[in-house]
């Protein structure tokens, strides 16, 4: 890979390893172990296994060494480590830095199983963690004592699409020492830069935008090369988070097209936020790319474009958003987003049914709160079918 090349260019050529028939499509090398020519060769890649060479799938796979490799180069980062879904990507890199004794600030609006990694399991083993109002910097910085080993935070929230601020975030964490751990599922690689606004690790939900036809689970883990192959791979390959080698083949197709696709995608979004903001039957249309949104100017400063979520919230409640919802032809009801498909969830039903009413309440996950996730489709069909949606309440 040239280091000139532009991360649309590494999206469709970056990390290409080709096998001895030189084919042009990225194979897929769907196998969980390797051959050695002698027993000596086999010691000797035990002993270090050197660029290229593998062992068995759960330690590394050439499919998925592509993949790692060209996402790396698309978010500019020294190293990448793939796994087996988003969470194991988020768990991976958590439980492999932290320690009984370490202390973690996050934000509170988190994704359901995220919440779950460090509202439960790592007090479990005895690491402190501290919730904080993501977009309030004064809690982050009173948070952040001295000594903290890392902050975690989704870059942008679901479903409300509040963001934080990376760079004032970072430089909070970094005085205090602390590495900053960012989910950036909803900024997708395309829009976000995590990395050189002072994230030291990034993580996505590879089954969300990169995938983006709603077919595998696959996640990944970005950072140096000290962090993933020093403190993240020995943690994986040994607990078993390894991304299958088929789905990292569709996950590595779908890098080829993921600019145009999230391009398309977020242009679709700002015609429906447009389209919908003032319409007297919702009484809150949250997109990061319109002006309206509070926090326009990070969310300008931060990310090229708004995305490809749009929050809505529907006059009437729970029973107008579920009419609303059930009135949908072209959007269909699920938790998935980021796909080609246009996309529906109703958030405190579902995705956050398990938060007290207190908690929703404090996040914004109001009963009319509809969170949608803008495909491929023709806008104006959208902007049709969600009217026809709000006749329906
Ligand atoms: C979906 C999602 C995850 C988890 O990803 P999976 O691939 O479903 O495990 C984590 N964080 C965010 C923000 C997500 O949207």
């Amino acid at each position: 890979m040239d280091d000139a090349w532009k991360p649309r260019t590494r999206a469709v050529h970056g990390g290409t390893r080709r096998s001895q028939f030189n084919e042009m499509s990225e194979a897929l090398f769907l196998t969980q172990g390797f051959v050695y020519d002698s027993a000596a060769a086999a010691e000797a890649r035990f002993r270090k296994a050197g660029a290229d060479e593998f062992i068995y799938a759960r330690y590394g796979n050439p499919t998925v060494a592509m993949f790692e490799d060209r996402i790396a180069g698309i978010e500019g980062a020294e190293d990448a480590f793939a796994t087996a879904s988003g969470m194991a990507a988020v768990n991976g890199a958590l439980f492999a830095m932290l320690r009984a004794g370490d202390r973690v600030v996050s934000s509170r609006a988190l994704f359901g199983s995220c919440l779950y990694i460090l509202e439960e399991l790592l007090p479990r083993f005895g690491v402190e963690v501290v919730f904080v109002d993501g977009a309030d910097l004064d809690q982050w910085a009173e948070a952040v004592t001295p000594g903290t080993r890392a902050v975690f935070f989704e870059s942008i929230s679901n479903p409300t699409l509040e963001l934080v601020d990376i760079a004032a975030v970072a430089d909070i964490a970094h005085a205090a020492g602390a590495l900053v751990v960012v989910d950036n599922v909803f900024a997708t690689p395309v829009f976000s830069r995590a990395l050189s606004q002072g994230a030291d690790v990034v993580i996505y939900s590879a089954t969300k935008h990169i995938d983006g036809q709603g077919r595998c689970l696959g996640g990944v883990i970005l950072g140096t090369r000290e962090f993933i192959r020093g403190t993240v791979e020995g943690y994986m390959k040994h607990t078993g988070g390894a991304l299958s080698p088929f789905n990292a083949w569709v996950m590595l197709k779908g890098l080829e097209t993921l600019d145009l696709r999230v391009r398309a995608q977020a242009d679709a979004a700002l015609a429906v936020a447009r389209a919908l903001e003032g319409d007297a039957r919702l009484t809150r249309v949250i997109y990061p790319g319109l002006p309206s949104h509070p926090q326009a100017a990070l969310a300008a400063r931060q990310m090229e474009a708004g995305g490809t979520l749009l929050a809505i919230n529907v006059a009437g409640g729970q029973e107008a958003a579920f009419r609303f919802l059930d009135a949908l032809r072209i959007f269909r009801i699920t938790n998935n987003l980021g796909d080609a498909k246009s996309l529906v969830t109703h958030p405190a039903t579902t995705t956050h049914q398990r938060l007290p009413d207190d908690q929703k309440a404090r996040l914004g996950i109001t009963p009319g709160l509809v969170r949608l996730s803008i495909g491929l489709e023709d806008a104006g069909d959208l902007i049709a079918d969600l009217r026809a949606g709000l006749d329906a309440v």
